[in-house]
């Protein structure tokens, strides 16, 4: 975890205005080392900030002249208005063409891809472009203690499967691109599965520490109750009264109930609550050769598409038609000639 010092975080916070007014269309000017600086901006975006004129000083510390940038005054919630209103959360960009040689896709798809009990004969590679959608979403997980992320997924939108872009949003060559945005609830589906099993990974000390703090209160619960259960079955010491057996067994029964009681109510404490929220979409054209591939299985065939990734320079792995993984291992169903991964195969072969 990050340890921030006054300083850093004052830093982070000049960096941010700077970025947001950026990136509503402003001008900023603002040194490292100064207090102050001064922005110039649409007057729409200027009044979003509680100001009064499209220029005005900006300062690092509260109650100054203009907007100041700190954590105490209202400059949070001022530019979180800002950037809902101002900065869109969904863009469309394109990579430009690559050189793509045409070259043996047949000894590509061999070398790539495992087909059991198929053959697969290239029909044909079509260089184009293919539409990719990276996501951020925002984690939140909640319980007793709140645990909170940010989590990027890309996803090819034709093929659905999650695929690893690197810093392809920082390219300079990046255009921006009028295409619209298609297949948005289909990549958002994808990218929320992926960042939820992300999550599990990267919240495991969250989860163990939660499960820590769990089990010791049960203990401390279960014991408490173990020595009131010893009490009730007990003679009384100021009366001297001896309970009897039946007296006894309801006491424990009480007892007993409470202490279930009391363990719900502990587990509903500690339940998680988790929240997945797409925070902004970027959807690119990425340079691609579409392979279609002829997969024959006794007398059925079927066309499947795969698609080089110019980018990565590598295949992209296909879909299993069960568990709607990729995977470069198939086997293939008689007939209908589906798609079974490796896995699924084993656990029920595909014929
Ligand atoms: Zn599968």
């Amino acid at each position: 975890m990050a340890v921030y010092s006054q300083n850093s975080v004052q830093d982070d916070l000049r960096e941010f205005a700077v970025d947001l007014l950026s990136e509503t269309g402003g001008m900023v000017e603002w040194q490292d080392d100064q207090s102050q600086g001064s922005a110039l901006v649409p007057i729409e975006v200027g009044q979003c900030l509680g100001q009064n004129s499209e220029s005005f000083v900006l300062s690092n510390e509260a109650g100054g002249a203009g907007l100041s940038v700190s954590l105490g005054g209202q400059f949070l919630d001022l530019a979180v208005r800002t950037l809902e209103h101002f900065v869109p959360m969904r863009g469309a960009f394109a990579m430009p063409e690559l050189n793509i040689k045409k070259s043996d896709f047949q000894q590509i798809v061999d070398a790539a891809f495992g087909w059991q009990n198929a053959r697969a004969r290239v029909k044909q590679g079509i260089v184009g472009h293919t539409t990719y959608h990276t996501w951020w979403l925002n984690v939140v997980l909640h319980s007793e203690d709140t645990w909170e992320t940010v989590i990027a997924v890309s996803v090819n939108s034709s093929s659905l499967l999650p695929t690893e872009l690197g810093s392809v949003l920082d390219s300079m060559d990046l255009q921006s691109s009028k295409t619209p945005i298609v297949h948005e609830p289909e990549t958002l589906h994808v990218a929320g599965m992926i960042a939820q099993r992300q999550t599990i990974k990267l919240a495991r000390s969250f989860f163990d520490r939660a499960d820590q703090r769990l089990n010791r209160d049960r203990k401390r619960l279960k014991d408490y109750y173990a020595a009131m259960q010893r009490e009730a079955t007990t003679t009384n010491r100021r009366t001297k009264v001896v309970p009897s057996d039946e007296e006894i067994q309801d006491r424990k029964r009480v007892v007993g109930l409470e202490l279930k009681r009391k363990l719900v109510e502990l587990d509903d404490r500690f339940a998680v609550e988790a929240s997945i929220k797409p925070l902004a979409l970027a959807q690119v054209e990425i340079p691609t050769v579409v392979i279609e591939v002829e997969i024959q299985r006794k007398s059925a065939m079927r066309v499947y598409r795969l698609y080089w990734n110019a980018l990565r320079k590598s295949l992209e792995p296909l879909k299993c038609s069960r568990c709607a993984e990729g995977s470069f291992n198939f086997w293939f169903t008689n007939d209908t000639v589906d798609a079974v991964c490796n896995s699924c195969h084993s656990s029920k072969p595909a014929e």
